[in-house]
């Protein structure tokens, strides 16, 4: 579904949902400045200026500003694709909107956001071409295929999109997956999703407050990707299709930005506190 045609139908839903929304037991959250938003300033895009250490007194000048190219890879997962729609059946969605396309348009602003900040990025597909990682050539890309392909990159943080679905029509809010076991290069999971959920609590308009969880410590919770990949890696479920106040967010364009810069600025949060601890 192109753009224009998604914005027109979320406005109409919007508008239509209203009175259902208020009945929803989800608040929206008022959106506020993140507190320590960073201005860059750096003469290269995707740069990160340094203060110099020490004035070189006595010497006659001052040294020049340090400049750190950030070099930090960070692979992006929209979850599910081509013939694999995920979920949106009986949900508040629009007809013929599934999850697939909702984790589609928010991974490709991630993607861009994270490009404008300096890391470099691996999409998983582009939603047009066969993914090399589709072995069994029968265009559904499951999580042992997509977790075999991302094992074979250098890549330092993985994060997987996805939309949430449940029984009960109150539940709502982001939900963040993370893992740390054996598997893993180092201890980043928890930490890049805490630093995640920081950053969309403080930036995005949201139903609920944010939650950030190892699944392998709830019942009847599990996810391959977090669990498997070596890379620190999250699953973000963005919002719930199931819930009237999320369906209409996850099919809004300014929200969709909104919560791919929510995703960006924690992980750039995250690896600017592993430069400058
Ligand atoms: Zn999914």
């Amino acid at each position: 579904m192109d753009r224009i045609m998604r914005k027109t139908i979320a406005g109409t839903l919007a508008l239509l949902l209203t009175a259902a929304a208020v009945l929803s037991g989800c608040s929206r959250k008022q959106k506020t400045p993140a507190p320590d938003t960073q201005v860059n300033t750096s003469p290269e895009e995707g740069a990160v200026v340094l203060e110099p250490a020490i004035p070189a007194v006595g010497i006659g000048r001052v040294m020049p500003a340090v400049v750190v190219k950030k070099n930090r890879t960070i692979c992006i997962d929209p979850g599910h694709g081509f013939y694999d729609n995920g979920t949106g059946e009986n949900s508040y969605f629009p007809e013929g909107v599934y999850e697939k396309h909702v984790n589609f348009a928010i991974a490709t602003y991630l993607n861009q956001d994270l490009i404008d900040r300096g890391f470099d990025t691996i999409m998983m597909h582009n939603g047009v071409d066969r993914p090399e990682y589709d072995w069994d050539m029968n265009e559904i890309f499951n999580p042992n295929e997509r977790i075999a392909f991302i094992n074979a990159q250098e890549v330092d943080y993985v994060v997987s999109i996805h939309v949430n679905a449940a029984p009960n029509p109150d539940a709502c809010g982001v939900r963040i997956f993370y893992q740390d076991n054996n598997y893993k290069w180092n201890d980043w999971a928890k930490p890049a999703a805490e630093a995640i959920k920081e950053a969309i609590d403080d930036t995005v308009e949201i139903t609920a407050p944010t939650t950030a969880d190892d699944p392998s410590t709830m019942a009847n919770s599990d996810f391959a990707i977090p669990r498997e990949t070596h890379a620190a890696s999250s699953l973000i479920e963005v919002g719930f299709c199931t819930n009237v106040v999320d369906a209409a967010n996850l099919v809004n364009e300014e929200w969709q930005k909104s919560i791919a810069n929510g995703i960006a600025e924690g992980i750039e949060r995250f690896f600017d506190n592993l430069e400058n601890p």
